[in-house]
């Protein structure tokens, strides 16, 4: 079949690649139908990834249909329309039988298609373990470009913002406006806040998020800006999606006495320079962390249905799984106002 190869920094190639085989009875094997590229894929495209070494087939995030089924596999079926979640847990724990893989009580949180141990969705089709803690049905109602932004950037989102303690009133600020980020002001607005200041680099990233119902803010006083707004006070929340060291820090520098920061940007700095005294001062409280999806989505498939968080204008654009290698260019140097990028595996 074919799948996209990381070969290192900048090196992505579409190859032929042995057909996926499930690896035990618990396991099955999905069509891919769709595959989105996220945020977390550009770390191992600019060789940052977790992994030392190459030769991989990358990808979290896919949805499909399920062509095979061990015989322990209970809750699926060949042909059921699934959305592949970007990480799974050992699927025999309490923590993954509510879908909190994250903190499954046998460590085995396992995440597509960032390293050799479990290939990534970036291709035809992929192997599933455990499959019933790990795939999801997709209700009737959402479409594919929905059940890809379910995959991972919005559950990721509405942990963030679930865990800075957003409440009616508060104001927030989101730092980063990629599909993560602009998922996330849409949250924060859900959980009623009054203001979001959605802070992004990128005019077209904060123009889409103005169009969500937050306050783009860009340019060098972004502090100054938001401070101002807030009567000097900072904001209440705020919800870091990018994982710089200089976001993360500008994330702690918004939040006002008593506020909290919440990080879900990926960062491998083990030198952070955190300052514990700022911190300790403002009373802060302070979050970081791996979104599990699975446990988000019974909340967040309602929402979706229902529209009142709209992911209708994230996908911006779509390549064949054979033009790899340039969806990920056009992504990484955020060219032609990409926001979020589908790849179709039957081109
Ligand atoms: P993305 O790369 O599309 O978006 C990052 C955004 O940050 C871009 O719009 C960029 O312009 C902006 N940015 C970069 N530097 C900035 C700066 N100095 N000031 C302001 N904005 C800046 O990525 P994404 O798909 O939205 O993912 C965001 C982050 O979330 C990534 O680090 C990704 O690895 C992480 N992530 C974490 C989890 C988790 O479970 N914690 C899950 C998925 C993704
Ligand atoms: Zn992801």
């Amino acid at each position: 079949m074919k799948a996209l190869v990381y070969h290192g920094a900048e090196d992505i190639r579409c190859e032929q690649v042995d057909d996926p085989q499930p690896q035990d009875l618990d396991s099955a094997v999905v069509r891919v139908t769709r595959a989105g590229i996220c945020g977390s894929d550009l770390h191992i495209y600019h060789g940052h990834g977790f992994a030392p070494e190459s030769g991989y087939v990358v990808g979290h995030e896919a949805v499909g249909e399920v062509v095979e089924v061990g015989s322990g596999v209970r809750r699926f079926a060949v042909g059921d329309r699934v959305l592949v979640p970007a990480s799974t847990g050992c699927g025999r724990c309490l923590a993954c039988d509510h879908g909190h893989v994250a903190r499954c009580d046998n460590g085995m949180m396992r995440a597509f298609g960032i390293g050799p141990a479990l290939a990534g969705s970036q291709s035809e089709a992929v192997a599933v373990p455990a499959a019933d803690c790990s795939l999801r049905t997709i209700p009737e109602g959402i479409d594919d470009k929905q059940a890809i932004l379910l995959t991972d950037n919005l559950p990721t989102a509405w942990f963030g913002a679930r865990r800075a303690g957003i409440e009616p009133g508060d104001t927030v600020a989101v730092v980063g406006l990629g599909p993560v980020g602009l998922c996330a002001v849409g949250s924060a607005l859900v959980m009623g806040a009054s203001r979001v200041f959605a802070i992004d680099l990128l005019e077209d990233r904060r123009r889409h998020a103005e169009l969500l119902g937050a306050e783009g803010v860009g340019g060098d006083d972004t502090k100054e800006i938001v401070l101002e707004r807030t009567q000097g006070r900072g904001v209440d929340r705020v919800i870091e999606a990018v994982g710089g060291d200089a976001t993360i820090r500008l994330a702690l520098s918004l939040a006002r006495i008593e506020g909290s920061v919440s990080v879900v940007g990926v960062n491998q700095n083990p030198h952070f320079d955190f300052n514990m005294a700022l911190a300790m001062v403002k009373s802060l409280s302070f979050h970081i962390g791996l979104c599990s999806v699975q446990a988000e989505l019974p909340t967040l498939i309602p929402l979706v249905l229902s529209g009142r968080i709209d992911l209708g204008r994230m996908v911006s654009h779509r390549f064949g799984l054979s033009e790899g290698a340039e969806a990920y260019r056009l992504f990484a140097a955020r060219e032609d106002n990409v926001r979020k990028v589908i790849l179709d595996p039957t081109r």
